[in-house]
């Protein structure tokens, strides 16, 4: 619960909270793509059991290591994706994309992945469990970043309403922490001064949606190339590429006189960024091109849910994560995951009438990315099959996973240029990054987090579809004995 004094805290300095998201760049594109809003933020820094945040900082380059590793695995990920690909025409179109990569002469070997891994804290089970692995157009870096500069300039400022977070023992709000922006530039440099010695003469390219909302928590990363490395980017649609980009006899691919060292994937994770043939056109060109791509196909198309419910089974998690002690402790992070692709029907129909009587355990997630794609509750109703009918295609291309319950507490948000005190829960992120090429890995670190907190009650977890607020931890250093029968609750 908030405190009487935190709850009142005057509103000028709420106005001048606001103020300093927007005077700081904290802000996102309107709808309609005029003007801008600050994005939803949390004023005071949510509580985390510091061992559980510890824990996937440290994991982070482990789940590198396996996602790196499975998106050299082409006969896995086709094995994964076919039996989707006869009913998804994306996962199939990328799929054709993969394979063809697969057989290109001059494939680029060298790999940059920037991940971000999400986890949730479950207030019973009393861990902190996955609940997604991005690999593809990881967002809110910037805000992360800066968020931890708000909470600084604020509670230095006006400390009397930030005493709880202040001087305490056994408590911390880790601003020191890394940026993970100025990382991700450094991994960037890193591999193209791999890709060529004239690295400085070369492009980056960034991949981007028309109308992005989003644009300046991209426009930072352009912005550091710049400043620190004097490294110019273009931003371009896919089917832009196919304008603007032509090869050389080598098969870089050129703007101009300047040869492109890299494409940085923002966009091309669903359809919707596919508005013709020539989109299609576009993302093979880059793909049959010497470029390094973040992430490159395969990588990317291990984003898809369906993996993460592979590496629930022990004997897949150690084929991409062979030292046991590590996928012993990996395998915790997992909340239980079903595919009825790989269930008999008889466990199916079980399975179904369990879903059936408990809604609100189960989330639906089918093979898209992008956000508000998931099934919860009610909505999971006109999924499942009546009576002895088979499971329909939607069904059968999802994951079925446990529901995480987080523990929930009272903050306030900044929303719309308003504040709301809400009860809340939050998702808790890493950022990774990898570079490799098949012999060995040049770079693989965990590079900074991010916090997003949403209302009680809501499903989504997006700051961009307004579900949810960024946010900084506040780590608790406190005891959690799972084998008691207590919940997780935040007192302090
Ligand atoms: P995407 O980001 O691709 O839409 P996610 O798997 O991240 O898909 O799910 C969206 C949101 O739903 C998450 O940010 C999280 O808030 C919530 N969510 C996902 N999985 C669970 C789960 N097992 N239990 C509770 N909430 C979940
Ligand atoms: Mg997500």
């Amino acid at each position: 619960m908030l405190k009487d004094s935190e709850k009142n805290i005057p509103s000028f300095i709420i106005e001048e909270m606001i103020n300093y998201l927007y005077s700081n760049g904290m802000v996102m594109k309107n709808e309609d793509g005029k003007g801008v809003v600050h994005i939803p933020s949390i004023i005071y820094p949510s509580p985390i059991v510091k061992s559980f945040f510890d824990k996937i900082e440290f994991y982070q380059i482990a789940f590198n290591k396996i996602f790196d590793k499975i998106s050299r695995d082409q006969k896995f990920i086709e094995e994964i994706l076919t039996p989707i690909s006869e009913t998804d025409e994306f996962i199939k179109k990328n799929l054709e994309i993969s394979k063809k990569a697969n057989e290109f002469e001059k494939k680029q070997k060298i790999q940059l992945n920037i991940f971000r891994n999400d986890f949730m804290v479950d207030k019973i089970k009393k861990f902190i469990y996955q609940t997604e692995f991005n690999t593809i157009a990881v967002t809110m870096a910037t805000f992360s970043d800066k968020m931890k500069k708000f909470f600084d300039f604020f509670s230095k400022k006006y400390p009397e309403y930030f005493e709880r977070f202040l001087n305490k023992t056994n408590c911390e709000v880790p601003i020191e922490k890394q940026d993970s922006i100025s990382n991700f530039v450094d991994s960037i440099i890193e591999s193209i001064k791999l890709f060529s010695e004239n690295y400085k003469e070369t492009l980056i390219v960034f991949i981007v949606q028309e109308n992005e909302k989003n644009i300046f928590d991209q426009r930072s990363i352009e912005n550091d190339l710049w400043n620190r490395f004097k490294i110019k980017s273009r931003r371009l649609t896919l089917n832009e590429i196919v304008k603007e980009c032509v090869y050389d006899e080598n098969q870089n691919l050129k703007i101009g006189d300047k040869i492109i060292s890299l494409f940085y994937f923002r966009a091309c994770y669903s359809e919707k960024d596919f508005i013709d043939e020539n989109s299609w056109k576009g993302r093979e060109m880059i793909e049959l091109s010497t470029a390094i791509k973040v992430p490159n196909i395969n990588s990317f198309l291990t984003t898809f849910k369906v993996f993460q419910y592979y590496l629930t089974k022990p004997e897949i998690l150690k084929k991409f994560c062979p030292e046991e002690l590590i996928s012993n402790d990996i395998i915790r992070f997992f909340m239980k995951i079903y595919y009825l692709r790989d269930m008999n029907s008889e466990n199916q129909k079980e399975l179904i009438k369990k879903i059936f009587e408990n809604l609100n355990n189960f989330v639906i997630k089918p093979q898209k990315e992008g956000g508000k794609n998931n099934y919860y509750g009610e909505q999971i109703k006109n999924l499942l099959p009546e009576g002895e009918n088979e499971p329909n295609e939607i069904l059968k291309n999802s994951i079925i996973m446990e529901k995480i319950f987080p523990p929930e507490y009272e903050t306030i948000m900044l929303k719309n240029d308003e504040m709301k005190i809400e009860k809340v829960v939050s998702e808790f992120s890493v950022y990774g990054v990898i570079l490799s090429d098949d012999t060995k890995y040049y770079l693989n670190k965990s590079v900074g987090y991010l916090v997003r907190t949403k209302e009680v009650g809501e499903n989504e977890g997006g700051i961009m579809s307004g579900a949810a607020a960024v946010d900084i931890p506040f780590l608790i250093d406190m005891e959690v004995n799972r084998e008691d029968e207590s919940v997780i609750e935040y007192t302090f």
